[in-house]
């Protein structure tokens, strides 16, 4: 029942303002936790510290038995040199609103540049990997095409399986669905469904309350740079306590 990833005490500022207050929070291995709640609330700079793209001002994160951008020696704590952040940071998968391919790679060069360029494995069997990732993600076809040439849906859909070639122990989402044209969100939500329904352990920050609803073994409500209500979907979604998380599950339904 161990946590893969944890968050303790979590506090963040930019600047003066207080962005991140005190979060605690535990995802274990295989569960599925959507994060909702309203824009501004700090939903995505919580996973960018989880991910180490942002710097923690109190608490800390960690990822399995490491402590995120540390090296715990007894109990004393170093900071780690950037070449072993950027190794912890392999351990967590990422994709964002926008999809951030290369655009002048294909398909298949954009899926393998981590695996081969970044963590240094076999070339030919990163290839196949890819090749089996594009058939997940229903694009077996894609392999040769550039990003420009597909489709918003489906070049999420390439996004996912770039960070799937990392292998990654955790998949963090931001609002994955949110930059798509309407008809496009189900193609992408139906390639995560597939993931949480493997065993992927994911962390999901959405708007996307059926998908919540569906795949979720718990919800957190964000407000204000808190976790402000944690349960079932069914407790956050159905019989919400919280007067904050009432309205904000009445407006987006
Ligand atoms: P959410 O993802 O829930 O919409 P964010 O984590 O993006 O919220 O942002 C939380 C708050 O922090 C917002 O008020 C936002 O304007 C502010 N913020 C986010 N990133 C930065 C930054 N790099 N510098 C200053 N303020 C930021
Ligand atoms: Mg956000």
């Amino acid at each position: 029942m161990d946590a893969i990833i944890k968050a303790h005490g979590l506090q963040k500022y930019f600047g003066t303002f207080h962005v991140l207050k005190d979060i605690n929070f535990e995802i274990r291995k295989g569960e599925v936790v959507c994060i909702i709640g309203p824009s501004g609330s700090g939903k995505s700079t919580f996973l960018r510290c989880i991910n180490q793209l942002e710097q923690i001002d109190a608490g800390y994160v960690t990822v399995e038995d490491e402590i995120a951008g540390y090296r715990r020696d007894g109990n004393r704590l170093f900071p780690l040199p950037d070449r072993e952040i950027a190794r912890q940071r392999q351990a967590v998968g990422m994709v964002f609103q926008k999809f951030h391919l290369f655009p002048h790679r294909t398909v298949l060069q954009n899926i393998i540049e981590g695996p081969v360029g970044v963590q240094r494995r076999p070339r030919q069997e990163c290839i196949a990997e890819a090749r089996a990732l594009l058939q997940r993600v229903g694009l077996a076809d894609k392999a040769g095409a550039y990003p420009g040439e597909l489709s918003g849906g489906q070049q999420q859909r390439i996004a996912i399986a770039r960070a799937l070639a990392m292998k990654p122990k955790a998949m963090l989402f931001d609002e994955p669905t949110s930059a798509l044209d309407p008809e496009l969100v189900g193609e992408v939500l139906g390639v995560m469904k597939e993931l949480a329904a493997s065993g992927t352990t994911m962390i999901v920050v959405t708007h996307e309350i059926g998908f919540c609803r569906e795949v979720a073994d718990r919800v957190v409500f964000m407000d204000a740079g808190m976790i402000v209500e944690t349960g079932t979907a069914s407790d956050i979604l159905e019989n919400p306590r919280n007067p904050r998380v009432k309205n904000f599950i009445s407006a987006v339904l």
